[in-house]
């Protein structure tokens, strides 16, 4: 078979995922997948550009049989820096859904729930700290909530659309630059975290920022991409390293971690943990359902009955999904979409104004983070039970907890009281928002439709 008509491109320049030619096979499956699910192949001529377009998923990664495309690696020069420190405090954070999978490269069943475990490998690896990520995504909700509590009073541009996907943000960047306005200026749960690490923990602890060595452990490859945003960074550079689950697997091997040895560990203040609501980011439907909780907290002063915190039609496989709710006399609409070809056709919906919706949150990989390009590879027929296995995982997380709702997390409390004031104030915006850029250059007059 012809080399380059049936395999995605992939640039040298790409800052998140690699290439090795002498390993790809020409099966097509890389290509299928991008032009299939992702569409960004299909959304303008592969050939007319000399940068292929790309929005760092790792998708293609994900069903490459070879190994031949895999996300560019980080975990043996965080390896050297773990060996030789050099008086840096090394930190490290773990994004929601890689606790529910990184046991499947370790021999643990799918949807094993690792949360424990983590920190405790992690410092045996070297870590000074070890932080949750699901504290930076409650931190998202209570400023993003807010950012459509304003939109909503104000009269403000709706719908509003979910920021913490690297991907979905280029996408748009990309191909529906209009819809900028329509995209969240609250930063990831990632980069929101890294950003507090390199200030607040850093002032509080006397260090100064290039003292830290920001590592985070995410389930996306995109993140890799998303951290040289310079936009997104408060200082030199907020996050030092993303590490795949996959590489942190492979770290772990390498260094010779006997974790069923390992206790179970608590995690560093001051972000020790998230809420529930945090905790379901990691999973198509999560952001959505985790943002009505605490809007409806911020729109009525009262927070949800009990029996209602649950939003049962954003959650599941469904590509597309919607509920709507009423708060104070409003009715507020919602969608949610995962998978790029599902969020195209309610974009195009959405343009042809044959759909309204006042809040859309978009997650590039098919079933959420959860089933991001860097996490553990599954082979093609257990795809969908390890999805739902792993999504399973984070409900029941969420729904065991007391803490469920990201507004009485006390460590958000307690941080807003020291250093942010309120959500949405001026140091808030300062710290904890962003910017997005017109990037349909790119494309040069190629967009295909
Ligand atoms: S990373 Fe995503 S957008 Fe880039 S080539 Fe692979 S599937 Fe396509
Ligand atoms: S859905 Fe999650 S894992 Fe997938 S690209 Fe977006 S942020 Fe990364």
């Amino acid at each position: 078979m012809e080399k380059g008509l049936l395999e995605v491109p992939i640039s040298k320049n790409n800052d998140a995922i690699e290439k090795n030619e002498k390993k790809c096979i020409v099966c097509g499956l890389c290509m299928r997948v991008c032009t299939d699910d992702v569409t960004v192949a299909r959304m303008y001529e592969i050939d007319s550009l000399k940068e292929p377009i790309c929005i760092n998923c790792g998708q293609c990664s994900n069903v490459c049989p070879t190994d031949a495309i895999r996300e560019k690696l980080d975990y043996l020069k965080v390896k050297n820096i773990l060996h030789n420190k050099k008086g840096k405090k090394v930190v490290f954070s773990i994004a929601p859904a890689v606790r529910v999978s990184l046991g499947e490269s370790l021999g643990y069943s799918v949807g094993t729930n690792l949360e424990g475990k983590i920190a405790s490998i992690l410092r045996s690896l070297g870590a000074d700290y070890v932080f949750d990520i699901t504290f930076g995504a409650d931190l998202t909700i209570m400023e993003e909530a807010m950012e459509f509590v304003n939109r909503i009073k104000n009269n403000g541009v709706l719908p509003q659309f979910t920021s913490c996907c690297p991907a979905w943000v280029k996408y748009l960047e990309i191909f529906y630059p209009n819809l900028i306005p329509n995209l969240s200026t609250t930063k990831s749960p990632i980069a929101m975290q890294s950003t507090i690490i390199k200030t607040y923990f850093a002032q509080n602890n006397n260090l100064k920022p290039t003292d830290i060595v920001n590592i985070v452990v995410a389930p996306c490859t995109a993140k890799k991409s998303e951290i040289n945003r310079s936009e997104l960074s408060i200082t030199s550079k907020d996050t030092d390293y993303i590490l795949t689950t996959r590489e942190l697997a492979m770290l772990i091997k390498e260094e010779n971690i006997d974790i069923m040895k390992l206790k179970d560990s608590k995690y560093d203040s001051p972000m020790p943990r998230g809420s529930g609501a945090g905790v379901i980011f990691g999973t198509s439907g999560g952001v959505c359902e985790a943002t009505l909780r605490t809007t409806y907290y911020f729109m009525t002063g009262k927070n949800l009955p009990k029996s209602k915190i649950i939003f049962k039609s954003v959650r599941g496989m469904e590509g597309i999904k919607e509920a709507s709710i009423n708060i104070d006399g409003r009715e507020i609409k919602v969608a949610v979409c995962n998978g790029m070809k599902n969020a195209k056709e309610l974009i195009d919906k959405l343009l042809k104004k044959e759909v309204y919706y006042d809040f859309i949150e978009v997650m590039n990989c098919i079933g959420g983070c959860i089933a991001g390009g860097g996490m553990p590879k599954v082979k093609p027929h257990d795809m969908l039970d390890t999805k739902i296995a792993r999504m399973n995982a984070l409900y029941s997380e969420d729904e065991n907890l007391d803490l469920r709702l990201c507004h009485e997390n006390p460590n958000i409390i307690s941080i807003y009281e020291n250093y942010l004031e309120n959500p949405n104030s001026k140091i808030a915006q300062e710290l904890l928002h962003t910017k997005y850029e017109d990037k349909s250059y790119m494309l040069k007059d190629n967009k295909k439709d």
